[in-house]
């Protein structure tokens, strides 16, 4: 049996110690010391103004509504549904633009033509940590006076992307590179947005006796922070082995002609992702499932095709793009020979079956 994930998991007995240090103090929420500490060293990690959340999703929702967007977002429909369902949640309208057939994120050359006089947003999605085309994104923002947010859930190891855009949000849910259990944070280098964000998260208190603003409960708890803690001095040791595993992977599979890599533009080592041509993709992924490997189609279904979501764009790249994408484990964990196998059936379908 192979997973598609194995999370970084600190030392146990590093773990208590942390968890004790929580009981001493009898605090476990409400940005005590080890969210603080959490806080602090992201910071320095993204060099960006850090809020801890709960988790990316309640994050995203947060940074909609403390920009106090309302009507269209422009957004990719090639991504986990949560970027768009958050959208939708906050009472904003989810437009859907298409993806460039590269790396990809949103597809620059078809924002425009979506902007109606109800246009707020442009949300693009850092996609396998593949980072947006930021420049030519700013530049349509600021020409037609449009927020920008940066769904950056896979992009922990490209800590460059955080103070892109007005605000980013990057996810620490235990599939992600970097984890808390669950959790996430918003990044922003708008020092008036980040204490909002900082009010909204906590039900809109600003002080005692101040509520300035109908906010939410967002918040870190201690015992996530402390996870994130430990892991932080885990994961680019983790990258390191992922980086291995990538070479190997496509020392592998360039020889197989079906089968393309899709690049990972900014070197993030979050995903390793695979297109399948010919229809094979569903093959390839069953094969590997009969043979104990979990792989994942991610993108696999698109909402705008199974009744979830209407939309009038042409989304023909992520249609064909949803069909043919396949992740593949490169977790840390991984040997040698199991990215042989991992491979070799890939042949073996592409080929035969
Ligand atoms: C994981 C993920 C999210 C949601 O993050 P959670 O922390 O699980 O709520 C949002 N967008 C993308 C692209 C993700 O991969």
């Amino acid at each position: 049996m192979i997973s598609l994930i194995s999370p970084i998991i600190p030392d146990y007995d590093e773990y208590c110690q942390q968890i004790k240090e929580i009981f001493d103090d009898k605090v476990f929420s409400n940005g005590g010391k080890k969210v603080t500490e959490l806080e602090s060293i992201l910071t320095q990690y993204f060099e960006s103004n850090v809020s801890a959340f709960c988790n990316g999703t309640i994050a995203l929702m947060s940074a909609i509504t403390c920009l106090g967007l309302s009507g269209e977002v422009i957004v990719p429909v090639f991504t986990f549904p949560a970027s768009f369902q958050a959208i939708s949640l906050c009472g904003c309208t989810p437009v859907f633009c298409d993806i460039n057939d590269y790396d990809l994120t949103i597809d620059v050359n078809r924002i425009e033509e979506l902007i109606t006089n109800k246009t707020c947003a442009i949300m693009g999605v850092h996609v396998y940590g593949n980072v947006c085309h930021d420049y030519a994104i700013e530049k349509i923002a600021h020409k037609h006076n449009l927020k920008v947010i940066y769904d950056a859930a896979h992009c922990f190891d490209v800590p460059d992307c955080a103070n892109l855009g007005d605000v980013s949000m990057f996810s620490f849910h235990a599939t992600k590179l970097f984890h808390t259990a669950e959790g996430g944070c918003l990044t922003t280098n708008n020092l008036e947005l980040d204490k909002k964000i900082k009010i909204f998260r906590s039900f809109g208190i600003a002080g005692e006796d101040l509520y300035e603003l109908v906010g939410l409960n967002g918040k870190m708890s201690e015992l996530n922070a402390a996870m994130g803690i430990l892991n932080f001095q885990l994961f680019q040791k983790e990258i390191q082995k992922r980086k291995k595993n990538r070479k190997i992977y496509e020392n592998l599979l360039y020889i197989i002609s079906k089968v393309a890599v899709v690049p990972s533009t900014y070197g993030s080592t979050s995903y390793f992702v695979i297109r399948v041509e010919n229809g094979k993709r569903n093959d390839v992924y069953n094969s590997l499932k009969n043979q104990g490997i979990i792989t994942r189609k991610y993108f696999y279904p698109l909402l705008t095709n199974n009744g979830l979501y209407e939309t009038k764009s042409d989304l023909r790249v992520s249609n064909r793009v949803s069909e043919e994408v396949l992740a593949l484990p490169i977790h840390g964990n991984l040997t040698e020979n199991d990215i042989e196998l991992v491979c070799k059936i890939i042949k073996e379908v592409v080929f035969n079956g």
